[in-house]
């Protein structure tokens, strides 16, 4: 578990882990039911996506569109749960300091580079990433489904249209969610420069033991 690679042993606290994404990369960690995950931007306008998957039963996966449905709204914070595929519940927002999240776009990947930038050769990409964090786990990529994307700032327009703005989240800025189910995320720090204009910077994150932990 590489939550654990910093472990703090302050009891007062109950931070259970804490570690720091490099610039694009991810990783994959178990977030117990009733631990509180908060996800910090250390220096600002960095997205970072997040996809779930129930620790037990890797067929209970996050669902963007089940969570949009019984939320009647695109845009999510405190309050808002995330639900699976099988419509059971995986992750409330306890905490947002920023307020506007995406979860209507897949993670970035190698294929999205060269359709939408004609990049050649090889780009780093949050699906690669999840793929291969959450692939030690046992979890094949094509289960790798639209991610709540941390800090992205998508909009639509009366036309239709949709656009990636630059994040609103500033140096510090966090969100926070507690695990309704054992689970089995995976991380990352976006790879893409569009969605995080322009620069690539790290993501950092913490898991407590319960909301009161993560209070203090
Ligand atoms: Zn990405």
């Amino acid at each position: 578990m590489l939550a654990s690679q910093h472990i703090n042993s302050d009891n007062r606290h109950r931070m259970v882990g804490a570690s720091r994404i490099p610039p694009q990369s991810g990783t994959a960690f178990l977030l117990q039911k009733g631990q509180i995950l908060r996800v910090t931007d250390p220096m600002g306008e960095q997205v970072s996506d997040l996809f779930a998957l129930d620790a037990n039963n890797h067929a209970s996966y996050l669902s963007s569109g089940r969570t949009i449905d019984y939320a009647s709204k695109y845009l999510l914070s405190v309050g808002d749960t995330l639900y699976s595929n099988d419509s059971e519940e995986m992750l409330t927002i306890v905490s947002d300091t920023v307020k506007r999240h995406d979860f209507t776009l897949t993670p970035c990947s190698q294929r999205m580079f060269e359709k939408l930038y004609n990049w050649k050769g090889h780009h780093p990409s949050c699906f690669e990433n999840l793929s291969n964090a959450l692939g030690v786990h046992g979890v094949s990529p094509e289960r790798i489904q639209s991610t709540f994307n941390i800090f992205m700032n998508v909009s639509f327009d009366e036309h239709g249209g949709v656009a990636v703005n630059c994040p609103l989240s500033k140096a510090g800025d966090f969100i926070e969610l507690r695990a309704e189910r054992d689970l089995l995320c995976g991380l990352t720090a976006c790879s893409a420069e569009g969605s995080n204009n322009g620069t690539l910077k790290p993501i950092d994150f913490q898991i407590f033991s319960d909301e009161l932990a993560a209070l203090k």
